[in-house]
């Protein structure tokens, strides 16, 4: 069936860890919010992550976290200042995720099952009214009348702003002046902290600031964005 969302505020490109966040804290911070996913359903490669248990993070300290990444570890300093560990743990719990700390410092949900994260990421989007749809692959983006056209299998959904999550890199994030955001959460412990941060890496950033209604997103010229 062809559905059509006008007026989103944000819409989302990607149901993995990076746009199940964005869109979560974009509606809780007052946006209107599409999520758009070529596949059935959300989160599936944190289902299959941590041999589908979900290593969530690491105790290590920050610093240690940072070297991870090398010497690209310096752009996550002001993302970990603001969001860091606790407040991921603090943020599953908020969403009835309980975790457990297990030898080599890695955290796990104690049900020790992926799905029960991917859960959480769903109590969050539907405490935020976020609209998910499926079987959804995006074929095209284009310049609107007050923002972005993003084209699907599934219809056109138009949105004042467009996150693209979709796990892999973009070769343009600008498009006819507009502002487009580019998200990639990184992966393998203790390196996802940063996902799990709320951090997310824009590749080629070369604008400055998304604003939606209460929700803001800023990129860095070095192609850091922070959502929030
Ligand atoms: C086997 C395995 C084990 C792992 N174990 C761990 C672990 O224990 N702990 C950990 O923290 N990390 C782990 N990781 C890494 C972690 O899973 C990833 O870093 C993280 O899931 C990446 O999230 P993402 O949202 O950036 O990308 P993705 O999860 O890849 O999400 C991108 C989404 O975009 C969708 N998409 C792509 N193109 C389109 C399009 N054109 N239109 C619409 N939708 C589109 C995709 O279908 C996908 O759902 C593991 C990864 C793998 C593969």
């Amino acid at each position: 069936m062809v559905e059509s969302f006008t007026n989103s505020d944000v819409v989302v490109i990607g149901a993995g860890a990076a746009g199940l966040m964005a869109a979560g804290r974009a509606a809780e911070c007052g946006a209107s919010v599409v999520v758009l996913e070529k596949t059935d359903g959300p989160g599936k490669k944190i289902l299959v992550s941590g041999k589908s248990r979900c290593n969530l993070t690491n105790s290590a300290d920050r610093n240690a976290f940072l070297a991870m990444y090398g010497p690209n570890g310096r752009f996550l300093h002001g993302t970990f200042s603001r969001f860091f560990r606790p407040e991921l743990l603090a943020f599953f719990e908020w969403q009835g995720l309980k975790t457990k700390l297990e030898r080599g410092g890695r955290i796990f949900p104690v049900s020790d099952d992926a799905r029960d994260v991917v859960g959480a990421f769903e109590r969050y989007l539907s405490r935020g009214g976020v609209r998910t749809v499926f079987n959804a692959k995006v074929e095209a983006i284009r310049a609107g009348d007050a923002g972005f056209v993003v084209q699907t299998a599934r219809g056109d959904f138009s949105g004042r702003t467009v996150v693209i999550a979709t796990g892999g890199l973009l070769a343009e994030n600008r498009l006819h002046g507009r502002r487009l955001c580019v998200c990639a959460f990184a992966g393998s412990s203790p390196g996802p902290a940063a996902a799990r941060s709320g951090a997310a890496r824009c590749e080629r950033s070369r604008f400055s600031q998304i604003h939606a209604r209460g929700f803001s997103a800023q990129c860095s010229r070095h192609g850091l964005v922070r959502i929030g």
